[in-house]
């Protein structure tokens, strides 16, 4: 089915080879979002990453001239495991963090109990200190009865300095131990398109999700019902994605030519 580009209110934009290369933009990002706030299209972020806050997000952008973004623009999994706790659990429920500071002090400004032990939910994601201490610990509170999420899956991380493990490892270890899937909030699940669509009043037909990669981005655009583009400025190439059954909506060199053709779409 072709993209109704008349209907699209905003999109939701992977980061990691989409906008940028870690510490390096992918075109000039000043132009491109202007050309975005120019059509009215709502650039909202979909990241699998709840390693950074938003507020931290938002200070990268305006290091390139970006002043558009703003901190409610940003789906993290940390956002998505709020919402979603928020929703299926009671208010006093506890939770035990493996990952960053920054996933752990989203959770308890939102008003959450973390806890060492004894939690109700075992949230893993990247977690860049992690031990064998931490991983048992995580363990003996599943294997006790606590629910298992995961912010994400994914197996590697573009990062500033290269390929690095990413926080589906982590996930990985403590779902062998404990013989528990996690449910998983990060894309291609779509609980933070799902998310941005509730905080803006948006219909799946009026979000574009562009990504560089298929089996979170792309998967998780066609899983919430959205138009889709992929980039090619990541780690698919034309290649790579022909195993797929679904092709994505649009394929682009970049996200200046996703703009584009946006632009040229809902022109024409
Ligand atoms: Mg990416």
């Amino acid at each position: 089915m072709a993209i109704q580009f008349s209907k699209i209110k905003a999109l939701f934009l992977d980061l990691d080879g989409v906008v940028w290369h870690g510490a390096d933009p992918i075109g000039d990002l000043s132009a491109i979002f202007r050309k975005i706030a120019k059509m009215d299209v709502l650039p909202l972020i979909g990241t699998n990453n709840a390693t950074k806050t938003p507020e931290a997000y938002c200070e990268k952008f305006a290091g390139f001239g970006v002043n558009s973004m703003k901190p409610e623009y940003i789906f993290s999994p940390a956002i998505g495991a709020a919402s979603l706790f928020r929703e299926k659990y009671p208010a006093d429920v506890k939770i035990h963090v493996v990952g960053s500071d920054a996933l752990r002090a989203y959770l308890r400004n939102a008003g959450f109990a973390l806890v060492p032990d004894g939690a109700d939910i075992v949230l893993a994601s990247l977690d860049r200190e992690l031990t064998y201490d931490k991983i048992a610990v995580a363990q003996r509170q599943i294997l006790n009865g606590a629910e298992f999420y995961a912010t994400n899956r994914d197996p590697i991380l573009l990062s500033e300095d290269g390929i690095k493990p990413g926080g589906g490892v982590i996930v990985n270890a403590i779902e062998t131990c404990s013989g528990i899937a996690p449910t998983v909030i990060g894309k291609p699940e779509p609980y933070l398109i799902r998310a941005a669509m509730h905080a803006f009043g948006l219909t799946n037909g009026e979000i574009l999700a562009i990504g560089d990669r298929y089996d979170t981005d792309i998967l998780g655009g066609l899983n919430a019902g959205c138009p889709t583009a992929l980039v090619l400025s990541g780690v698919e190439t034309r290649e790579s994605i022909a195993k797929f059954d679904r092709e994505p909506d649009l394929i682009c060199a970049d996200l200046n030519e996703a703009i584009d053709r946006l632009y040229a779409g809902k022109i024409a």
